[in-house]
């Protein structure tokens, strides 16, 4: 497993331009605030988005390359969360240029965090089957309805809401997407705890919240159609190892960062050397050469089933590599890979599971100390010798989730068999019934 295999095709003259650009502006000293307001508007927050959309237009695999680089100059990185991953891309698709003006600028400046109001109790593979509703009430809707899973909503300031406008049209006809304000007394964030120890997620109840007309994305019962366009960068960005969902400086009013010190967010040089220092770039053979470490470290190497398992875990990032070169080059092209967004969510959701049962095939009994705390996670370290334990256990508490957000892997399947290769439909009437008309669970 060498360098040479694992180092992705560099876009040279963007990264130069990056680096020149990093040197004059980074400065340790300045607020979180402040430093997001220089790296957004220059277009290095969100290199992905479209140039109207404050970023520069650069395929997917170049911006993975960006993120990479601003963390091996050892500068903050972009605003972490799901207003860059899911918001700025779809309201770039869909938008006004007065909601892009009005929401993206706020995204890759870091003032405004955004959460995900999807799934609800009963609408999550079957999304298209949510009843939360709208009502219109002159310029404004009135929201009522529950939803479930919302990461990061006890820090968002906006919320992606689907909410069921027209429940006389069939159902994926009678969907609107508005940007609501999540700061109002109608919206109940309540925190769930999961195995991981963390509340990541939430319950939101939403009770006569208000959303203006101004703040729907696309048109009024087009939301599905936006809806499915957000998913899609969800699953591109989590397939391609880019967005992070919570990184180390957070975004929004609510969670504190903006005037503390940008420094002190920034990768440590430690974490830069990890990464190799600026010409070496961390890819997701990264995780293999940790656990290749490990391995070596207590003589698990000797396994020929774990270096099996090695050998597969590398394979799957290489040809995660290549298909992002593929969709690079088709793009470039101005074609497309049909399914492509799903193959590389589903092999996301693998490669995860892999690193589970390899790292804890490695550490042996040691993977039953999982610390919840730092201070938790040192004690540990000290008593085994082990400093990446936490990584080890916290991926195996964490391996669980991809197979289940932005689509089960059936449900990539199932989009992959229908919509890719051509299989027929589930048979059901749902396209032509007025959603109102549909049977459900009592
Ligand atoms: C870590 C995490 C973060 C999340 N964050 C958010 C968020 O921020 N916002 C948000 O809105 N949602 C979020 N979700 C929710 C996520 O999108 C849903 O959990 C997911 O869509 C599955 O829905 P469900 O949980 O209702 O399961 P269900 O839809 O009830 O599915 C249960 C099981 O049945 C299978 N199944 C269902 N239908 C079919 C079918 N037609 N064919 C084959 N198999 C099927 C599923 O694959 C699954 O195994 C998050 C989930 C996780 C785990």
């Amino acid at each position: 497993m060498t360098d040479t295999l694992d180092t992705p095709t560099v876009d040279a003259d963007t990264l130069d331009e990056l680096r020149d650009w990093l040197t004059d502006n980074w400065d340790p000293d300045l607020t979180v605030a402040d430093w997001w307001a220089r790296l957004g508007p220059a277009g290095w927050a969100a290199p992905t988005l479209p140039a109207n959309a404050y970023g520069r237009g650069l395929a997917r695999s170049v911006g993975v390359q960006v993120q990479q680089e601003i963390a091996a100059f050892g500068a903050l990185g972009a605003p972490s969360g799901l207003g860059l991953l899911l918001a700025a891309p779809t309201i770039a698709d869909h938008g006004t240029q007065e909601q892009i003006d009005l929401y993206v600028r706020d995204i890759v400046t870091g003032q405004r965090a955004w959460c995900q109001l999807f799934s609800e109790p009963g609408a999550g593979s079957d999304l298209a089957g949510l009843t939360t509703r709208a009502v219109e009430d002159g310029d404004e809707w009135i929201v009522d309805g529950q939803k479930v899973w919302t990461s990061l909503g006890q820090t968002a300031d906006l919320g992606m809401l689907i909410a069921r406008t027209a429940p006389e049209l069939p159902k994926h006809q009678g969907i609107t997407y508005f940007a609501i304000d999540m700061h109002q007394p109608g919206i109940e964030v309540r925190p769930l705890r999961e195995m991981t120890g963390h509340a990541m997620f939430n319950e939101t109840f939403l009770t006569e919240a208000r959303v203006a007309s101004s703040a729907i994305i696309g048109a009024k019962n087009n939301g599905w159609a936006v809806a499915n366009s957000t998913l899609g960068h969800e699953r591109a960005g989590l397939g391609s190892g880019g967005g992070t969902v919570g990184g180390v400086a957070q975004p929004g009013t609510i969670a504190g960062h903006l005037e503390r010190r940008a420094g002190d967010f920034a990768p440590k040089s430690a974490d830069r050397s990890a990464q190799g220092g600026p010409t070496k770039r961390r890819s997701r053979g990264g995780s293999a050469q940790v656990l290749i470490g490990m391995a070596k470290g207590n003589g698990a190497i000797a396994d020929p089933v774990t270096r099996q398992g090695l050998m597969r875990l590398h394979i799957l990032g290489e040809i995660g590599r290549y298909n992002a070169e593929r969709v690079k080059a088709s793009r470039a092209a101005g074609r497309d890979i049909p399914g492509m967004a799903n193959i590389a969510k589903l092999s996301m959701s693998q490669i995860v599971a892999l690193q589970r049962d390899l790292g804890l095939g490695i550490v042996g009994p040691q993977g039953l100390l999982h610390g919840y705390t730092p201070e938790q996670q040192k004690l540990n370290d000290e008593a085994t010798g082990n400093p990446f334990l936490a990584m080890v256990t916290g991926t195996a508490l964490y391996a669980q989730a991809p197979p289940i957000y932005g689509g089960t892997d059936q449900i990539q399947r199932n989009i992959i068999g229908e919509r890719v290769l051509g299989l027929p439909k589930e048979p059901n009437d749902d396209k032509t019934r007025a959603f109102a008309d549909l049977p459900k669970n009592a």
